[in-house]
């Protein structure tokens, strides 16, 4: 007869804190963030993300790929689609219509763009109106430090690229709150309206264009700063790309430095772990295929979303070369969608189910379905790709927990699980548990990082 305890433990299901289980892996997950939290601080936009990832690429063997050249088995290659959304693949042993391997991660984050007209000057202080991009609690976004990154084309074809706000001794830019003081009849507005849309007006300068007597003497000043700086006139910023982000670097969190604090790990998180096992990766037996996409944040749209083609693209391009079914190779692949999971959090105990979330310091979190409304827009990864994720992972000591997001009809949200799906691979998501995600400085546990880390490894060398 076995004892309740002993029957407890070999029939009930639950995940502990990986120091518990996996005391060794501190040191490595410690050491592999240092990394993560460089890439984190440099990469603040698609653009700078694609380029930092191209270059890691280069520095590792990958060549831009060329849909005319024969590869062979281990060849690196890259992708650059258009500047904000990137494949790397690693040519199998096997030809594609066994099937790839896939991690799909995004590299869009919830910001403010500039608007295609920006520059204002009011009561003699200048602004740049923002409109912003993805799910943001805008009340986050005003009275902090604020840094521009992006290009702008110029008349003559050429263009210039910003930065502007990470140097500690460059400026910083702000958007103002009113004082609680005066705030009688904010305090009445909803959570989604204490700043408002066009409330977001970026502060940039307060000094007048000396000389001569004229209207808007200070929009005129910053515009003849610009026009110094970067060759640029006012209708130039109708051919730009400006993104506003929290000013400042990844931070270590916490007395025992456990966690690291920054803005985007949603979802760059995934793209640096996946990023990693991709350029590691030496000689699979199936083609590996590293995607980091554009625009999920609003709905996977665009030439870069993955709503468009270009994974698809890609591995029929592959199918091809190899003289192989291209339809046999999306079937037969299968698919990581590396995205983030929502950190329990105790303090906002109510908006989740304790049972189904996920929690800081667990693993790398497998959810089997997103969606809001009744599992809504999700792909629901079936239990066959369960059953096969789950085996790969205990065997290979992986460390992992499950989750849903958040209570029922308590809101909810997708990923680019179902755009995978779409184009028939089996596709699951995976990700990091993030603390105040979408927030300008969000959390996420190092143990949790390298977790991941190590549960992309896994999957693009079995
Ligand atoms: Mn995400
Ligand atoms: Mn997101």
């Amino acid at each position: 007869m076995k004892s309740a305890k002993e029957l407890q433990k070999e029939l009930t299901f639950s995940v502990e804190h990986i120091s518990r289980t996996n005391p060794e892996m501190q040191a490595k997950a410690f050491e592999f963030c240092e990394g993560y939290k460089d890439f984190l601080s440099s990469s603040k936009t698609e653009r700078e993300t694609v380029k930092n990832m191209i270059e890691m690429a280069k520095a590792n063997g990958y060549e831009e790929y060329n849909p005319e050249k024969i590869y062979s088995a281990g060849d690196k290659v890259y992708l650059n689609n258009r500047n904000r959304a990137l494949i790397l693949s690693t040519i199998g042993k096997m030809a594609v219509d066994n099937g790839t391997h896939i991690v799909a991660s995004h590299i869009d984050v919830p910001r403010l763009d500039l608007k295609p007209q920006p520059l204002y000057e009011a009561s003699e202080i200048s602004y740049l109106k923002t409109h912003y991009y993805g799910g943001v609690k805008r009340y986050q976004w005003g009275v902090t430090p604020l840094a521009l990154h992006g290009i702008i084309y110029r008349e003559d074809g050429s263009f210039v690229e910003i930065n502007v706000g990470e140097d500690e001794n460059d400026p910083v830019f702000c958007i103002s709150d009113l004082l609680p003081h005066l705030a009688k009849d904010q305090r009445e507005r909803k959570m989604g309206d204490v700043l408002k849309g066009e409330e977001m007006n970026v502060i940039i300068g307060s000094l007048p264009f000396e000389g001569e007597d004229i209207k808007d003497a200070v929009k005129l000043a910053a515009l003849v700063y610009l026009n110094e700086k970067y060759g640029i006139t006012e209708k130039d910023f109708l051919r730009a790309e400006i993104e506003v982000v929290p000013a400042g670097k990844a931070r270590d969190v916490g007395f025992d430095r456990s966690m690291v604090g920054g803005y985007g790990h949603d979802d760059r998180v995934c793209a640096y772990t996946s990023l990693m096992a991709e350029l590691e990766t030496k000689n699979p037996a199936k083609t590996s295929i590293a995607v980091f996409a554009d625009k999920e944040e609003i709905g996977s749209t665009g030439a870069t979303g993955l709503c468009a083609d270009y994974l698809k693209n890609f591995i029929c391009n592959l199918a091809m070369m190899q003289g192989v079914n291209q339809y046999t190779a999306l079937q037969n692949s299968k698919c990581l969608s590396a995205d983030v999971g929502a950190a329990y959090d105790p303090t906002f105990a109510d908006a989740y189910d304790p049972l189904n979330s996920c929690y800081i310091n667990k693993g790398t979190v497998l959810t089997k379905y997103t969606g809001s409304g009744g599992k809504g827009g999700t792909n629901d990864c079936g239990a066959e790709f369960m059953a096969e994720m789950i085996s790969l992972f205990d065997e290979k000591g992986v460390c992992w927990q499950s989750q849903e997001l958040g209570k029922i009809d308590q809101g909810g949200g997708g990923t680019v699980a179902r755009f995978v799906a779409e184009c028939d691979i089996t596709t699951v998501d995976i990700g990091v548990a993030v603390v105040s995600m979408h927030a300008p400085f969000e959390i996420v546990s190092k143990l949790d990082v390298y977790a991941t880390y190590e549960a992309f490894a896994a999957f693009v060398n079995r």
